[in-house]
């Protein structure tokens, strides 16, 4: 049984948060492989060293290595901090390097903003060598995880990663070696550390996961697992027990927080089952997220939106008779690497959502086409998706009707909508400012009083509520 085993960044956070999650590493049966974000904090400390046009170098390393020296003074002493110290001390000349390396490189922000990763799993791997355990923290680069792709958003490449990971880190295994790998990064084919977008280390698990077929991968967070809703805005969103890998992985990409947009497909290939547990609570089973899942008739599930995106509508008389034109302009838009959301035409336009930061260079992107009339281009901006995962959302007749009638209650108008499009999700754009109040709505009508009815119903007449594990609960 081979568990990868990933660790976000407040489950690494403070002494306590990386002794307990030592305690959960240690307590799993089987071979591992860690994989572990940075502490929280430190690669937003990072990004805003980079964007600084006049960084103090000095007092960012300075606060840096403070950051990890006071978690380390607190988690070791003697002998331990030494050999800690030794590994910190080179770790820490490295840092020094990517920080001062020429800013005018495409990847000087990737080079330091996976800084993090690499004082974290340092840290956590020394935490297990304490307690009796042959942990080793490796770096990406080490490992041999391959990346491709434009700065700040790059791309595994699997295949590589396979060759890497087998060449570099199945030995180690073998050696009874327990490696505690850098999440969020890999490395590119000029051999910089190239970044796989923010909160990238559940990705970088399931890129370790798929290349060392893993039995499992456990996302540790936290919360207690893939819930109804994102609970900072429905406080009362209930957890999720089970998912198959398509619902995740369209919540993850319209917006779900709790997993990195692209986590899912390198388990989903391999049929590896991932499970989302928290840290904090790890007596709690979590959400098992896998190929199958029973229907239960569930109109809707979860809910997850995506707020700074914009609708790009370009008119042009008869559009829809000229599909070349279409295609020219859906060319261009991928040159610009520009993600679309949601299209839709009609007899003389076709409307993209885009994200609000891709506006400029789609728009000069779609300016730069000649031979065809564009009559005009709109920009409207401040539109969120709204996604909603459910069962058999697109069988049963009326099931969009309803979720409708939710957004009429939110005096929201419905600016797009993507039906049919995937088999488990309804998407739809509204205004960004009623989308707190649609994900309300909608969550309280047909997630929030389905859970009450259901408690309700495992209540006994005398008002005694029934436990969790089946007794009843005075
Ligand atoms: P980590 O540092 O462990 O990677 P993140 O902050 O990236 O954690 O993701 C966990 C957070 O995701 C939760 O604290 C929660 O606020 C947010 N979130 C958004 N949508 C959901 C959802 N559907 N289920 C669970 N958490 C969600
Ligand atoms: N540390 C990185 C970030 O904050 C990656 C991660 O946490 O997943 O974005
Ligand atoms: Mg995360």
């Amino acid at each position: 049984m081979l568990t990868v085993m990933k660790f976000g960044g407040t489950s690494v956070g403070s002494p306590e948060a990386l002794r307990r999650v030592a305690g959960i590493i240690a307590s799993t049966e089987g071979e591992r492989i860690v994989v572990s974000s940075a502490m929280s904090g430190v690669t937003n400390f990072l990004v805003s060293a980079v964007l600084d046009p006049a960084p103090d170098l000095e007092s960012v390393r300075e606060q840096f290595a403070n950051k990890h020296l006071s978690a380390a003074s607190q988690l070791f002493q003697g002998e331990a901090m030494e050999s800690f110290r030794k590994e910190f001390d080179e770790r820490m000349e490295k840092f020094w390097k990517a920080l001062n390396a020429d800013r005018s490189d495409p990847y000087y922000k990737d080079g330091v903003m996976s800084q993090g990763e690499r004082f974290s799993t340092l840290i956590l791997a020394h935490v297990l060598r304490s307690m009796g355990i042959d942990a080793r923290a490796i770096t990406s680069e080490e490992a041999g995880i391959a990346a491709e792709g434009k700065p700040l958003s790059g791309s595994a490449d699997l295949k590589r990663s396979a060759d890497g990971m087998t060449m570099n880190v199945k030995p180690l295994l073998s050696m009874g070696v327990l490696p505690v790998i850098t999440g969020y990064y890999g490395i590119s084919p000029e051999g910089k550390p190239l970044t796989f977008g923010r909160g990238g280390s559940d990705y970088a698990a399931a890129v370790v996961a798929n290349a060392i077929d893993a039995n499992v991968l456990e996302i540790w967070t936290d919360v207690d697992g893939f819930m109804s809703a994102d609970p900072r805005i429905i406080p009362d969103a209930i957890k999720i027990e089970e998912m198959n890998f398509g619902e995740a992985a369209e919540l993850a990409y319209f917006g779900a927080k709790v997993l990195h947009p692209r986590t899912i497909e390198p388990v989903r290939q391999k049929h590896i089952p991932l499970k989302v547990r928290n840290s904090f609570k790890p007596e709690e089973p979590g959400t098992l997220i896998h190929h199958l899942r029973k229907p239960k008739n569930e109109l809707l599930r979860s809910i997850a939106t995506k707020t700074d995106l914009s609708i790009i509508t370009i008119s042009s008389a008869e559009m829809a008779y000229r599909p070349s034109m279409v295609a020219r302009i859906l060319d261009k838009i991928a040159t610009a690497d520009t993600i679309i959301y949601s299209i839709s035409t009609s007899l003389s336009t076709v409307a993209f959502l885009v994200s609000t930061n891709d506006v400029k260079t789609t728009l000069k992107q779609i300016n730069s086409i000649e031979g065809y009339d564009i009559e005009r281009i709109d920009v409207k901006n401040g539109v969120a998706l709204v996604c909603a995962v459910g069962d058999n959302l697109l069988d049963k007749y009326g099931v969009s009707g309803d979720i409708f009638s939710a957004v009429k209650e939110a005096e929201a108008n419905v600016e797009m909508i993507s039906e049919g499009a995937s088999e488990v999700s309804l998407n739809f754009a509204v205004p960004m400012s009623k989308v707190m109040d649609v994900v309300r709505i909608l969550h309280a009508r047909y997630i929030g009083e389905r859970h009450d009815a259901r408690i309700r119903k495992r209540q006994r007449p005398d008002g005694h509520r029934r436990s969790a594990c089946g007794g009843y609960r005075r």
